[in-house]
């Protein structure tokens, strides 16, 4: 088994700006399902509605401890959803290359995966439980690929970062799943689908990443001036999800030079092919946030409509 691992940048909207990199390696190896705690987990899911899908723009890892606008709107999310039985949490931030990991953690440790924040974000914890009984579920789910269990990864800051807010109870079992970053966007799109019938076992699937995310162009002023691109592109987004244009949001590429400033790398974007791969074809999504921050960064996020 290969060692997947990933790096990543960020900047943190402060006064001054800090320079965030992480690093870390997820050591690989599934180990045999354990079937006996599979069937005693899984008996416990009771009939369910289908749970809505989302997608959050996470942005600034800071909104874990922030008190604003968009933070405020992730906790009226928690308080008006239907409980889950469990969350998946598909992230940007974890990545992986020739396969797709489900994490099968009983107990999934906080990831600090940056570095220059300030010291009250390294005490941050999110100590919600995982849910490997639902994560092997996942796995039998998926027919086209074979998806691995992952008894290490715990939570990146794409999920605890919003959970926080959603769920501050951290009561509800969480577990994530990869993306395999050697896959192109339509490949994405496609394994979510096989994804669905999670939601009618009362899973709620978020997918965490954003439309625009252009870190080299940030701008760290307070009333930064959104890009033309910016807008341009989460605006095309926002009216192709609403017209149900999804292959367009696939081939994203082709929008020119927008698309190449709002997506240099697609690790934030696919995560919102995830929440859409999710939808049935009569399903709404209604958008619960929508703003550009610090020029480059589309905080849009939005839900199946009720
Ligand atoms: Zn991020």
């Amino acid at each position: 088994m290969p060692i997947k691992a990933f790096s990543h940048r960020y900047f943190c909207n402060m006064n001054r700006k800090h320079f965030l990199k992480s690093l870390f390696l997820l050591p690989a190896g599934a180990l045999a399902m354990q079937l006996k705690d599979f069937h005693k987990e899984a008996s416990d899911f009771s009939a369910s509605q289908k749970m809505p899908v989302l997608f959050i723009g996470h942005g600034n890892p800071m909104n874990a401890i922030f008190d604003n606008s968009f933070t405020r709107t992730l906790s009226d999310l928690g308080k008006r959803l239907e409980r889950p039985n469990a969350v998946l949490v598909v992230s940007a931030h974890w990545l992986t290359r020739g396969e797709t990991s489900v994490a099968v953690s009983p107990n999934p440790e906080t990831i600090y995966d940056f570095y220059g924040f300030p010291p009250e974000m390294y005490q941050v914890k999110y100590p919600a439980p995982g849910s490997p009984a639902t994560a092997r579920e996942l796995v039998q789910n998926v027919q086209s690929i074979q998806v691995h269990e992952d008894h290490e990864m715990g939570f990146d800051h794409g999920a605890w970062t919003i959970l926080k807010h959603i769920f501050p109870k951290a009561d509800i079992p969480v577990f994530q799943l990869s993306i395999d970053y050697n896959k192109p966007p339509q490949w994405h799109f496609d394994l979510a689908a096989e994804l669905k019938k999670l939601r009618e076992k009362g899973v709620l699937i978020i997918g965490s990443g954003n439309i625009v995310h252009n870190l080299r162009m940030m701008d760290f002023q307070k009333e930064a001036a959104q890009f033309e691109w910016a807008i341009e592109f989460d605006e095309f987004v926002k009216n192709k999800i609403a017209s149900k244009d999804f292959q367009s949001l696939i081939n994203y590429q082709e929008q020119g030079r927008a698309a190449q400033l709002s997506v240099p790398t697609n690790d934030h974007y696919l995560p919102m092919l995830y929440s859409l791969g999710l939808l049935d074809k009569k399903e709404e999504v209604s958008f619960t946030f929508e703003t550009v921050q610090n020029g480059s960064i589309s905080m849009r996020c939005f839900e199946t409509a009720a």
